[in-house]
């Protein structure tokens, strides 16, 4: 097995990713918050695909963090922004399944610094948190890089739909009390993409 991951094909794919589901994303914002997460993620996005140039894996996740940073506003901003930053600063020069494990786990104690989310709160955390450990999981299970990011994905996209039917603690829909039950959150919906690009980055 000798795949590589390709941090600049996961900020495209993911950029991707976001361009493709935006109007889901500021459709789920709409309900539970002010409707504009989709437009702030694509902005973001695309300003950090704009800004790639042909430096190593840690460099590039850094200025990605910067750009995003910089360009989506609203809380989901500071918090990828932090993600990528943190990640970016856990990494070698070599991205493999033990590295990345190690990254994703400070991209997530990032996101926690930043905006304080538990387990539970109806945030991007809710997708984030159970894809770190799945990574764990696997890797210990003595599971491979493609097996480790396939079961991320698959609790990213649980996580995410588990959002539902808890009430929001933190971010704009925590204003709405019980009225946000029932709604998935936007910020778990983009998390999980965020996994998905990272699986497919894997080649
Ligand atoms: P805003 O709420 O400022 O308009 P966005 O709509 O871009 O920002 O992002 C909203 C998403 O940000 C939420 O769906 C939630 O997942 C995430 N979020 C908000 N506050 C926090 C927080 N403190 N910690 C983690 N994620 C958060
Ligand atoms: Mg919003
Ligand atoms: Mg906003």
């Amino acid at each position: 097995m000798t795949e590589t991951f390709d941090a600049a094909a996961w900020v495209r794919g993911y950029a991707a990713l976001i361009d493709r589901d935006a109007d889901t994303l500021t459709e789920l914002d709409a309900a539970i918050g002010d409707a504009d997460h989709g437009g702030n993620m694509r902005r973001g996005t695309a300003a950090a695909v704009e800004a790639l140039a042909e430096t190593g894996p840690a460099e590039t996740l850094k200025q990605t963090g910067m750009t995003l940073i910089r360009t989506i506003g609203g809380a989901s901003g500071p918090l990828y922004g932090t993600f990528f930053l943190r990640f970016a600063a856990a990494l070698g020069e070599t991205v493999d399944a033990a590295a990345f494990a190690k990254a994703f786990r400070a991209g997530l104690d990032g996101v926690v610094a930043r905006g304080k989310a538990e387990a539970g709160d109806k945030t991007m955390f809710d997708a984030l948190a159970p894809a770190a450990d799945a990574i764990d999981q696997s890797l210990s299970a003595g599971g491979g890089f493609a097996a480790a990011l396939d079961a991320a994905v698959v609790a990213a996209e649980a996580g995410r739909d588990g959002t539902i039917p808890m009430q929001a603690r933190k971010g704009r829909a925590s204003y709405l009390g019980e009225r946000s039950v029932g709604h998935q959150d936007p910020g778990a919906t983009s998390a999980a993409l965020l996994v998905r690009a990272a699986r497919q980055a894997l080649r």
